[in-house]
């Protein structure tokens, strides 16, 4: 007998389980049967191949009118077959075949056949072109059951690995697949009606209704959810005894005198997340907040004067950064802002100042081992660092709070591990720019209370985002150079900003820069100052091209994505990203957060090759149509759980948000949290339920883990 750790080669052969292991990234048969249906086909109902559209991948189930012959080629040596299919919607497709003579014999008349392919046009007609089909005829028996049973499931597929195929692989594991040990506790299931696991598998995969189907699903959705809210149901139990030092506010202290030097008043909002974050660092019990807001909402004055709250009340913060360019602009914006505050112990100080210390994994022995000493001692106030900080065992005089900036790019061990060093836990303060919708924030940052800052300072100029096409527009390209240069020309300053192409900087991203940046000096930017900025630079390179861009001394900046996040250069307007259908929804709403923070209208040009009505353009027309946040980042969360479904058939990308939907199954999160609540209450170790304990284990380890950080 088979269970879901079965490797899938001994129940289906090599020749079955490589593909699969390479297509989908499948190796064990819980791997396989975790591969549900993307949809299903009613066997008698229309197909609705009227709805198909040219460009889908689209599969459907339909009945063959005729199939006929065609000779062409040199000779007439060659032999087309073309077949006319129709369904219950009345709508006739045209299938075309090569080489396949013998086809016309099979396809007869009256026959349903499942197709799977491209949908293209052809004399006004659409049609599928070397289509893969399914004649239910492999096996009398079995396609006669799967007809029989009246419900098809059609699963994402590759066109070597058709969707029947899957099916009968499938079915080949489901037949003798044991009983199967559920994560959702009896009392779970029981409270819910939910069948079993392995009940639960052959609904989902052989349904003989939709209801069944429905049912099916229903249950894996809420099983999703629920060990995503076990993960976060321990946490929070975990951090319930935890005790931190008060760090109440202290009058005419650091924080009052900042806020009076402020060269601008607070927003409404913002005031309102510094008291509430006051309120939370004056308790016992730690903090774990999220600040979201949107780009240029003005986190860091708030981060800031929670900062010096902690200082004044004799602790020690930190400030993590995603990227050294980041760490950097933080520490010399914050020493600026905080000017004679932040002279501790220096000439010029004002009496009670504190100091600012910046520490990173570049930076020159000497200037590390001062940050690191004024860390141990507590003369620095303030550490601000990027990765650095949690990786060299850096030791506080005593650390009150840990801010984190940019969460997306952190996760949540890394933010552990800064607070496990401490004797006592620091209150923590997450910032991140990408607006979270309410229920993706109660299934992904589960263990955090939210503040939202929704006002932008006043006096923000709009920004206008448009798609340049340049296989339609060809013009629009030059058109986007001299709108750079007409920036410029009145005095202000430009990004280019160039994709990665994987995860970590590499060699191709920097060659593809440096080309660009060579075609540009030599092309439609001649003559303009042209700099680079990219993630192989060493740290004083990029400081140094930061700074000369912050000076005004470049005009143009060509970069890659390490201009994402936070940095701020009022003076840049215009922001060209190439291949911006690279990119994901949120972060091009980050990117081009960078221009238009100053006192002129920012502009925003996607450069993009992907073609009209493409899923990537649909993704850069939303992003154009709207400076909204929390609409895009609902779409981002949309898209990329969607994303296989939508056409993007990133087929070996697996994600294990399969079914649950962060952004439209708010009541199935709801219901699955208070049902993990109880769970843990009554068994924080989940020692009684082994097999959600080592769900919840394995979502811990699992990129999943990577995924849910990210959003
Ligand atoms: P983000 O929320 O994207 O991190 P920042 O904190 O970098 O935004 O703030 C963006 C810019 O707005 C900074 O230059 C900051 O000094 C400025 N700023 C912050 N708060 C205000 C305010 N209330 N009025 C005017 N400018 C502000
Ligand atoms: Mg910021």
């Amino acid at each position: 007998m088979v269970d879901l750790t079965t490797k899938l080669v001994n129940v289906l052969g090599d020749k079955t389980a490589t593909p699969l292991a390479k297509a989908f990234d499948m190796h064990v048969v819980g791997d396989l049967l975790r591969h549900y249906p993307r949809r299903y086909v009613e066997l008698g109902k229309p197909t609705n191949m009227s709805d198909l559209r040219v460009g889908q991948h689209a599969t459907v189930l339909a009945r063959v009118v005729e199939a006929k012959n065609y000779s062409f080629g040199p000779g007439g040596k060659r032999t087309r077959t073309e077949v006319i299919v129709t369904d219950d919607s009345g709508a006739r497709l045209s299938l075309t075949f090569f080489q396949q003579r013998w086809l016309q014999d099979r396809m007869k008349p009256g026959k349903m056949c499942l197709f799977s392919g491209e949908v293209g046009q052809f004399n006004g007609r659409l049609q599928l072109t070397h289509p893969d089909y399914d004649l239910f005829d492999e096996d009398g028996d079995t396609a006669a059951s799967r007809l029989s049973r009246g419900v098809l499931p059609i699963y994402r597929a590759t066109a070597k690995i058709p969707t029947w195929k899957l099916e009968s692989f499938i079915a080949l594991c489901l037949d003798s697949l044991d009983e199967v040990d559920d994560p959702l506790p009896e009392q779970v299931r029981t409270a819910h009606g939910f069948a079993g696991t392995r009940a639960a598998l052959e609904s989902i995969h052989r349904p003989h209704t939709m209801g069944e189907a429905v049912t099916a699903r229903a249950r894996f959705r809420f099983e999703e959810a629920f060990i995503v809210q076990t993960v976060f149901a321990q946490r929070r139990h975990a951090l319930e005894d935890d005790r931190a030092a008060a760090r109440p506010a202290v009058d005419g202290g650091l924080r009052t005198r900042f806020e009076q030097q402020l060269p601008f008043t607070l927003t409404a909002g913002q005031r309102a997340v510094v008291e509430e974050v006051g309120a939370d660092l004056a308790r016992t019990h730690p903090m774990h907040r999220l600040l979201q807001g949107e780009v240029g909402s003005g986190k860091t004055v708030v981060a800031l004067m929670a900062m010096l709250q902690v200082v004044d009340a004799g602790g020690q913060a930190a400030l993590l950064a995603p990227t050294e360019v980041l760490a950097s602009q933080h520490f010399r914006g914050i020493t600026a802002l905080l000017g004679d505050l932040a002279k501790g112990g220096m000439l010029g100080g004002a009496d009670g100042a504190t100091r600012v210390r910046l520490l990173t994994g570049s930076m020159g022995a000497k200037a590390r081992n001062e940050a690191l000493l004024d860390a141990a001692s507590g003369e620095a106030g303030i550490v601000i660092g990027t990765h650095a900080l949690i990786q060299d065992h850096v030791q506080f005089a005593e650390l009150g709070l840990l801010v984190v900036d940019e969460q997306h790019r952190f996760g949540v061990e890394q933010r552990a591990a800064l607070v496990d060093r401490s004797d006592v836990t620091p209150h923590v303060l997450v910032m991140t720019a990408t607006p979270i919708p309410r229920t993706i924030a109660m299934s992904v940052f589960g263990d955090l209370e939210v503040s939202t800052l929704r006002e932008l300072p006043a006096g923000r100029q709009p920004i206008q985002t448009n798609v340049v096409p340049y296989a339609e527009r060809p013009g629009w390209l030059a058109r986007a150079w001299e709108r750079v240069r007409e920036e410029v020309g009145k005095g202000r300053q430009a990004y280019v900003v160039v994709s990665r192409i994987g995860d970590e900087p590499s060699e191709s991203d920097t060659s593809s820069l440096v080309e660009l940046h060579e075609e540009l000096v030599h092309g439609p930017l001649h003559g303009l100052r042209v700099g680079t900025l990219h993630g192989r630079m060493s740290a004083d390179d990029k400081d140094a091209a930061m700074n000369a861009f912050a000076a005004g001394t470049i005009d143009v900046l060509v970069a890659t994505t390490v201009v994402e996040v936070g940095v701020d250069v009022p003076n840049a307007t215009v922001m060209v990203v190439m291949d911006a259908d690279r990119f994901g929804v949120s972060q091009l709403h980050q990117l081009r957060g960078r221009v238009g923070r100053g006192s002129e209208a920012g502009l925003c040009l996607l450069v993009t090759g992907a073609e009209i009505d493409s899923p990537a353009r649909e993704r850069l027309d939303a992003v154009a149509s709207t400076t909204d946040g929390f609409e895009l980042s609902k779409l981002d969360v949309e898209l990329r759980r969607e994303g296989d479904v939508l056409g993007a058939r990133q087929s070996g990308v697996r994600s294990s948000l399969r079914l649950l939907s962060v952004v439209k199954d708010e009541a199935v999160i709801e219901q699955a949290r208070a049902a993990a609540d109880e769970i843990v209450l009554a068994d924080p170790t989940l020692s009684h339920h082994p097999t959600l304990a080592a769900a919840v284990h394995e979502l811990e380890h699992s990129e999943q883990a990577d995924y849910l950080e990210r959003t």
